[in-house]
């Protein structure tokens, strides 16, 4: 299977063996990893093989294949380090804070006390505004 790749990006080096990592598991369109900068204890990274650097760019069914291995390294993270809970995230444009423009998923173990500042409390929204952007969400789906 042939993917697009990007030379100067740090995530198809790491695909195509250029780099190395600590490496979980490789299937035909994704590569899981650990993050070697790890925010917490079982870090870890499910990475599409190709390289697309967002959720609107990337095909369907290769974010369902990152889908499907982000859940089994997981499922790996919750059976051996027995978190208190575990987070995936996957941030899209700098402003999201995304600083691979590779398309990938954290898989983070969350451990009481461990300060890593994700959660936000709920506060009550203004309705009209909900629907007018609800609204405006449909006409572009
Ligand atoms: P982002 O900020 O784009 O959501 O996440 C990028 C992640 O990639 C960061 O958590 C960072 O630690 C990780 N990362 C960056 N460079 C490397 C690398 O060379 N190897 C590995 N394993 N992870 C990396
Ligand atoms: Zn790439």
């Amino acid at each position: 299977m042939s993917h697009p790749t990007d030379e100067s990006c740090i995530f198809c080096k790491i695909v195509a063996g250029q780099l190395p990592c600590f490496k979980l598991l490789e299937d035909e369109a994704t590569i899981a990893f650990m993050d070697i900068n790890p925010v917490n204890p079982g870090h870890a990274l499910a990475v599409a093989k190709g390289h697309w650097p967002t959720i609107d760019v990337i095909p369907p069914e290769i974010l369902a294949a990152v889908a499907r291995t982000a859940q089994r390294v997981a499922k790996a993270a919750m059976t051996t380090l027995e978190p208190n809970g575990v987070n995936l995230l996957q941030s899209n444009g700098a402003g999201a804070g995304q600083s691979v423009p590779h398309l990938h998923v954290h898989i983070l173990p969350r451990f009481p006390g461990d300060e890593v500042r994700l959660n936000w409390t709920y506060k009550p929204g203004d309705k009209a505004e909900i629907d007018a952007i609800c609204e405006r969400f449909k006409a572009a789906l």
